[in-house]
This record gives structure tokens, C-alpha cells and sequence, in this order.
């Protein structure tokens, strides 16, 4: 038990106009009226918790006032600090502040969330909601458009605004700029005592709910589990008001009526209150919506702090009396203050468990037809307990089925991996490597019927996942019943659902309804003890590690590909070289027939000079010299002529040339032998002349001078034969040349084609490889590429896989623990009717006088 904490808090005076009769005297704690000249007024001194004078601060009003209860409500106590005062005694300039001096609001935020980032060892969420009550109508002052909202109570959330809008909130700034959002929505209105006179009564709640962050397994359940929820309600409420004072008529005038009935609600809830519990009563919370949203912090589960404000003013001192007397009743009010917490499965048990203790305490001693009751609803009980269990068991055998369905799907998305591996191992060109690769295959092949692994693209993930936000929200199934509840907003990145409540409850789940009712995950099985997943992360590893091993094949091979590229680049280089330089050599020996050609025309040209000299020696025509000379002359011509055609016709065509050659030699022979027989028929027809004595000294190289003729003819004779031997021998030596030559020209356009074709096939081949290098590079891209999705794609489902394992193991833990509730209280049952059985049978016979 608690009592309220009150205070007094007195405004700076609006006018210095000074005071003819009494005034305010603030001491201590205690405030009491005074005549002028310092007598106290009896019967009118007030003593409270604290009396703030004019001079006081609002930092001062929240360290003295407000700073415990906030403090408590992050603990998971609920708080409430209202201001009360007749209008214009600073009411609002309490709790909203100023801009130099900030409010109890304001401060209370801004210390909840620092004192939050101090708590290290709890996770925290915030929800803030904004309402006014203005002419008996709720309204949303964060969503204008929610209006005239209802009050609803509920076993699980105590008395509550449907429909409120509550934002969820991470940080002082947010919360504040929120409050002004709202500041805009609320009904200030204009009166003789206040130009900016709230008309409303406003309520700022924050709802600060918080869980320890690690769950000791061994520890205790009960205070580990537990979640506390804390309501802080910050209210400014209307200023009481006499309709003569303020002028109001109209509107002005209903909402006047409005509050001032709200206010006394409120007097006659506190002065029921303070009468004691014995003399309580009917408490008329009911009367009023402030004093209904208001009833757990008046007598209830609260800390409360009430500030009443005054203005010192003589003429409001009727006003100031009446709130000093609603402060001094309220200083009477003691309140039953508890941690609010939530308890999960374990504590539930514990409780069910006192239950039944309770109730077999009072089934002893009372009628058979009561026992008989009893034991028909604890069957009913058991029946109901033995349907859940077997949906239970339906849900378990579904999920098998898709675990089963799962594995199938990661098999064939196995068989994927393996047949994007395919492109590359049965590359044809490099066939002896294909045995390796194809075994390598087999085993991977092996290894994925082996394992049952689970992955599959759409099929596996994890139904409307939500990432886990940095705080939680306590799941009670009424919420999810209740349409009208303010809705989280789907956009807050850390909206907290069922699911993220299993997640950090670690599979404890407050009831079995929550766990059926929730909407967004479909928890479709969990394995049993001694159905454990097949899967496991090992078979992962291990598929990596194989798909790794093929990655680092493929890419062996590419390398290797592409060092043979580079080598027969390298070779084509090379060839390219020789041909040219066989092609400078070929060019040479095409040559050659030319320059024999140029050779043979200046032998022609040499020999037709000698003739010339020789015939400018011949006088006579007629004569047998002459006659031989022209007969040389016809014969050398010939024979330069087939010479040159010889050689012309080599250098127009090789493939003739070579097949003329014995033509040409026939030709050679012909003209000898024309030659020879020209010689000796001249020999033998010669008859001394007066020319040849006049020739002899010139023509005959003999330098005997008294030679005959006969022996003149024999000189010429022979010179002649030398000189037709010389022509022969030159003529022999010129053919062999020739001969040599063509045997040249032969090979080297045999050895240029077979070079040309050689390097045509080289060509092709090159062209070949490059289409093949590039086509696998291509290919190695795509598959590597491919393989990489894959790896993602296969870790993503690795890491869905484990969180899976995590909520299934988590869900069996609960289901468990369900199970264990269920048969101990099958037993319990069990034992129970035994018993009561029993006692039945021995106390009838002892009725029948037995
Ligand atoms: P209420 O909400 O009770 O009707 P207000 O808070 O609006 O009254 O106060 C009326 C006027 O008095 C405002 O202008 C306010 O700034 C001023 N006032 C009230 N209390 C104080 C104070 N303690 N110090 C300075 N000014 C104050
Ligand atoms: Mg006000």
C-alpha cells in the first residue's frame, strides 16, 4: 500500500497589484493563508508532500515530484502525475513547460529513454498514445480522425481506449515531436482568466513494456519469463471554473459545464477514496471517462503524484481553498502498487496447479452431488485438454509433410547444381580429363541423394518473416480479437508480433491460443525427439565445399585452355616467319632464269660483235670462210634464240620449263652436228685463194711463217674446234646451272606449297581453338556466375534452414512443456477423482449408518 504523493505549486502573481486582506505563505512543506500583516489564518494551513512557491522551477517540480514514478514505470510499475488547479493557475505550464523551462512531460520522456540506455540487461518497448477528453468525448489526438473513442476493459489489459492510436517509438525526439503534432489537435479556447485556457483534459500515455534480455534455462522461470508492462499516464487537466468568473457562454459555457462535472467526478472519487477502506464503498469511477481511464491510478495499481496548482491572487481564493481541500483529500488515497508482469507458460502452471490445490481444499467436506460437478468439469477439463493435444498432433504430422516436401525440392535444386557443373566437366577439348570430372560428378551426385537437404527457392522460405525488431511487444490473444485496437503501423521497422515475441521468449508461449491465433506465421510442425531434422548444417559445408572443388576445376582448365592458346599463338608467330622468309627465297630463285636470260643475251651480244669483226675481215662473200662465218653466225643465233625462248618460257611457266629441257638439249645436238658437218665439207671443199693469202697472216694464229696451207687449214682447224669446244663447254656449264636451278625452283615451290597448305591448316586450326577458348570462357563466366547465385542462394537457405531448426526446437521446447502441463494435470486429475471416489464410496456407507 502507497499513498499518493501530493503537492501544491503557487504561480508567480499576474499583477503586483499588492494584497488588501490575506495572502499565500509558502513554508517548507506546508502553505497557509495569512492577514496582510503576518497573522496565519487558523484552520486554513495546509501540509503536503511539497509546496512549491512562485520562485519554484518545473526542473525543481519533476526531481521532487515526478522523477520517482517515472523511474518506477521503467521498473514496470504503473505512474500517473496529474495537474489539478482552477483554470490560469499553471496547470498546463506545469506539465507541457516552457520554452527555458521545460515541462514534467518533456522531462519524463527525455529521463525514460535515458534511464532506459542505462538498464543494459532488458530490451525495451515504447508505445506512446496522445487523447483528450473534451465535453465527455474522447478523442485521438494523434488521429484527428479517430473521435469519441470508447472505454473497454478486459481481463488481460485492464481498462482501455479502443481504437487509440499508439505509436511505437524509439527516442525522446520522436516522442516530442509527436506530443506537438498532437498539441495542434487539442481544444484550447479563449476566457476571461486565460487566453489559451485548455478546454479539454488531455492524457499522455506511455505504455513501457520490457523483458530481460537472456532466459537462464536453469534459472528461475518465473521471474526471467516474466514481461512487465507499465502504463504511465501524464494528464493536464481542465481548470475548474466558475461560469462567472470566466465569462463563458455558448460553447464556452457547455464545455465549462463539461469539465467542472468531470472535476467533481473526479472530487467524489477522491473523497471516497480518502474515507477509508472500511467506509469506501461504491467507488463512482463510472461517472465520468476521466475518472474510468484514471481508476488504476486513483486506489488502483499506480504510483500517483497529483500537483495542484494555485493562483495566489485574493480573488481566487475560494478556488485555492477548494483545490487545497482536494489536495488534502487526496494525500489521503492509498494505492496498491505491484510490477506488472506477464507470466508465461511455466508461471501459468504454477498457477493452475494452486488452483487445483484450492479447489480440492474446498471440494473436501462438501456434498456428493457438488463432488460429482466437480469431477464432471475437471473431465470436461481433461477432454478439452486431450482435443488440444491431438490438434497438436495433426499440426505435427503436417509439418512432417513439408519437411518431407522441402527435401524433395532441395534434392532437385541439388540435381541444378549438378547440371550447371555439367557444361563445363564434358568439355571436348580436353577429353582425357572427362574420366576425373565424370567420377567427380557421380560423387557429387552421390553425396546429394545421400543428404537430405533442405533448400528450395519459394517453397522454403520462412511465411512473413519479420526482422526482429530491437524491442517487443507482449502477444496477448484478446489484442488480436479486438479489431478495434489501435493497429501498429506495418511500416515501423520494429513492429513487434507473435513471432518476434517467440524469438525472444525462446519458444515460451504465453497461451495456446496466442500461438493459433496469429496471423502472419503459419507454424506448421516441429520434429520430435526422436525425429530429428536429417538435414544439418555439415551437409551445407560439405556441399560447398564440393561445389567449390568444381569451381576450382573449371577454372584449372580455363587456365590450361589458355596457356595452349598462348602457345599456339606463339607457333603461328614462328611459321608466319619462315613462310615469309621461304617466300624471300622462292622470290630469289624465280630470279634466277631472269638473270641467265640477262646473261645469255650478253654472250648473244658478245658473240654477234666477234662476228661482225670476223665478217668485216671477209672480203669476199662468196667465199668458204665467208660461207662458214655465216654459217657460225646462223648456228649461234639458233642456238641464243632456243636459249632465250628456254629461258623466257622458264620464267613464264616452271611446270613447261622443266619438260622442255630435252627438246633444248635435242636442238644443242642438231646444231653440233649442222655445225660439224659445215666445218668439214668447207674443210674439204677449201682450195687455196689470193683472199686466204691475203687472210693467213691475219686470220691464222699460227706464227710459223712458212707453214703450208694444209697446215693453215689444220690451225684454223683446230682453233675453231677449240673455240666450238669452249662455246660447248660454256654452253654444258650454263645447262647444268640451269638444271641445278630448276631442281631448285622445283623443291622450293614444292616446299612453298606444302608450307602453304600447312599453314593454311594452321590457320584454320588456330581459328578453331580461338572459337573454342572463347566459347568456354563464355561458358566458364556463365557457369561460375551461376554457381555463385547458387552459393548465395544456398547460404541464404542455409542460414533460413537453422533459424527454422531454432523456432522448431524453441516450439518443441514449448510444446514440451505443454505436454508435460497436460499429463501432470491428466495425473493430478486423475489422482484427484481417485480420491474423491474414494471418499465418496466411504462416505455414503457412513450415511447409511454403516
Ligand atoms: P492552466 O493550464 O492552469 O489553465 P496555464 O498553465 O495556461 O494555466 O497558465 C496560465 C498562465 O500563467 C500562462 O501564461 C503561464 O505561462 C503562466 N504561468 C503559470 N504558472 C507559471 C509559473 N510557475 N511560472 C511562470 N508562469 C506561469
Ligand atoms: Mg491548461
Amino acid at each position: 500500500m502507497e499513498k499518493i504523493c501530493v503537492a501544491v505549486r503557487v504561480r508567480p502573481p499576474v499583477s503586483s497589484e499588492p494584497s488588501n486582506g490575506t495572502y499565500w505563505k509558502v513554508e517548507d512543506n506546508r502553505i497557509s493563508l495569512h492577514k496582510v500583516h503576518g497573522t496565519p489564518i487558523s484552520a486554513l494551513s495546509y501540509a503536503f508532500d511539497h509546496v512549491f512557491d512562485e520562485s519554484c522551477t518545473n526542473a525543481r517540480v519533476y526531481e521532487l515530484l515526478t522523477k520517482d514514478i517515472i523511474h518506477a514505470a521503467v521498473e514496470g510499475f504503473n505512474g500517473t502525475a496529474f495537474a489539478y488547479g482552477q483554470t490560469s493557475s499553471g496547470k498546463t505550464f506545469t506539465m507541457n513547460g516552457s520554452e527555458t523551462d521545460p515541462g514534467i512531460i518533456h522531462r519524463a520522456v527525455k529521463d525514460i529513454f535515458a534511464k532506459i540506455q542505462m538498464i543494459s540487461d532488458r530490451e525495451f518497448l515504447i508505445r506512446v498514445s496522445y487523447m483528450e477528453i473534451y465535453n465527455e468525448e474522447i478523442n485521438d489526438l494523434f488521429a484527428v480522425e479517430n473521435q469519441k473513442l470508447q472505454i473497454h476493459e478486459s481481463l488481460e489489459r485492464g481498462i482501455f481506449v479502443a481504437g487509440l492510436r499508439e505509436e511505437i517509438v524509439s527516442n525522446a525526439e520522436q516522442v516530442l515531436e509527436l506530443i506537438d503534432s498532437g498539441e495542434v489537435n487539442r481544444h484550447f479556447g479563449e476566457t476571461n482568466m486565460n487566453v489559451r485556457s485548455s478546454r479539454s483534459h488531455t492524457i499522455f500515455r506511455m505504455v513501457i513494456e520490457s523483458k530481460a534480455k537472456d532466459t537462464d534455462s536453469v534459472g528461475d522461470h518465473l521471474s526471467t519469463d516474466a514481461i512487465r508492462v507499465a502504463v504511465l499516464n501524464l494528464v493536464d487537466l481542465a481548470g475548474s471554473e466558475r461560469i462567472a468568473k470566466t465569462g463563458a457562454g455558448g460553447v464556452r459555457l457547455k464545455e465549462g459545464k463539461h469539465i467542472n462535472k468531470s472535476l467533481m467526478v473526479l472530487g467524489n472519487v477522491i473523497n471516497k477514496l480518502s474515507d477509508g477502506a472500511k467506509q469506501r464503498g461504491h467507488i463512482p469511477y463510472r461517472d465520468s471517462k476521466l475518472t474510468r481511464i484514471l481508476q488504476p491510478a486513483l486506489g488502483g495499481n499506480a504510483k500517483t503524484s497529483i500537483i495542484c496548482t494555485l493562483a495566489p491572487e485574493e480573488v481566487h481564493i475560494e478556488e485555492t481553498k477548494g483545490t487545497l481541500q482536494f489536495a488534502s483529500r487526496a494525500k489521503r488515497i492509498t494505492n496498491c502498487v505491484q510490477v506488472n508482469e506477464i507470466l508465461t507458460d511455466a508461471a501459468l502452471l504454477k498457477r493452475q496447479k494452486l488452483e487445483i490445490e484450492e479447489l480440492r481444499k474446498k471440494l473436501q467436506g462438501s456434498h456428493a452431488e457438488v463432488l460429482e460437478q466437480v469431477i464432471l468439469k475437471l473431465r470436461n477439463d481433461l477432454l478439452k485438454y486431450e482435443l488440444e493435444r491431438e490438434k497438436l498432433q495433426m499440426e505435427l504430422e503436417e509439418e512432417r509433410k513439408s519437411h518431407r516436401e522441402r527435401d524433395q525440392c532441395i534434392q532437385e535444386q541439388q540435381m541444378k547444381i549438378v547440371d550447371l557443373s555439367n557444361p563445363l566437366t564434358s568439355s571436348d577439348f580436353n577429353p582425357n580429363s572427362g574420366q576425373g570430372q565424370d567420377s567427380e560428378r557421380q560423387s557429387l551426385k552421390e553425396e546429394c541423394n545421400d543428404s537430405n537437404i533442405i533448400c528450395h527457392g519459394d517453397a522454403f522460405r520462412t511465411p512473413c518473416f519479420k526482422a526482429a525488431p530491437k524491442a517487443f511487444v507482449v502477444k496477448r490473444s484478446d489484442y488480436s480479437m479486438l479489431p478495434d485496437y489501435s493497429p501498429l503501423p506495418d511500416t515501423f521497422s520494429n513492429v513487434a508480433d507473435e513471432d518476434t515475441w517467440l524469438k525472444m521468449n525462446k519458444g515460451y508461449i504465453a497461451d495456446l491460443d496466442s500461438l493459433q491465433l496469429t496471423p502472419a506465421r503459419k507454424v506448421q510442425s516441429f520434429p520430435s525427439s526422436d525425429a530429428t531434422p536429417t538435414y544439418s548444417s555439415k551437409n551445407h559445408k560439405q556441399e560447398v565445399q564440393h561445389l567449390k572443388r568444381q569451381l576450382l576445376i573449371a577454372t584449372e582448365e580455363r587456365n590450361e585452355l589458355e596457356r595452349k592458346h598462348a602457345e599456339q599463338i606463339l607457333l603461328n608467330h614462328q611459321l608466319m616467319d619462315e613462310i615469309s622468309k621461304i617466300q624471300q627465297e622462292a622470290k630469289l630463285t624465280q630470279e634466277i632464269p631472269k638473270r641467265l636470260g640477262e646473261s645469255v643475251e650478253c654472250c648473244k651480244d658478245i658473240y654477234e660483235d666477234v662476228l661482225s669483226i670476223i665478217q668485216s675481215f671477209v672480203s669476199d662473200e662468196e667465199s668458204s670462210t665467208s660461207k662458214l662465218v655465216s654459217s657460225t653466225s646462223e648456228i649461234g643465233i639458233t642456238l641464243f634464240k632456243t636459249l632465250e625462248t628456254h629461258f623466257s618460257m622458264a620464267m613464264d611457266d616452271h611446270s613447261s620449263f622443266t619438260g622442255n629441257n630435252s627438246l633444248i638439249q635435242e636442238q644443242c645436238k642438231v646444231l653440233y652436228e649442222k655445225l660439224n658437218s659445215t666445218i668439214t665439207s668447207l674443210v674439204l671443199s677449201q682450195t687455196p685463194t689470193v683472199e686466204n693469202e691475203q687472210l693467213r697472216p691475219k686470220r691464222c694464229s699460227c706464227e710459223n711463217k712458212g707453214c703450208t696451207q694444209d697446215e693453215e687449214t689444220a690451225c684454223w682447224e683446230e682453233e675453231l674446234s677449240n673455240e666450238l669446244n669452249t662455246i660447248k663447254e660454256r654452253y654444258d656449264s650454263l645447262e647444268k646451272e640451269l638444271d641445278f636451278n630448276n631442281q631448285l625452283l622445283v623443291v622450293s615451290k614444292e616446299r612453298y606449297d606444302s608450307l602453304e597448305t600447312e599453314f593454311q591448316l594452321l590457320k584454320e586450326d588456330r581459328d578453331h581453338l580461338h572459337q573454342m577458348v572463347s566459347e568456354s570462357s563464355r561458358k566458364l563466366a556463365l557457369v561460375a556466375d551461376q554457381k555463385e547465385n547458387v552459393l548465395k542462394d544456398l547460404n541464404t537457405e542455409v542460414q533460413r534452414r537453422k533459424n527454422l531448426e531454432e523456432e522448431i526446437k524453441q516450439f518443441s521446447a514449448a510444446f514440451a512443456s505443454r505436454q508435460r502441463s497436460v499429463v501432470s494435470f491428466q495425473n493430478d486429475v486423475k489422482s484427484k477423482c481417485e480420491k474423491l471416489r474414494a471418499q465418496y464410496l466411504v462416505s455414503v456407507p457412513k450415511s447409511l449408518g454403516c
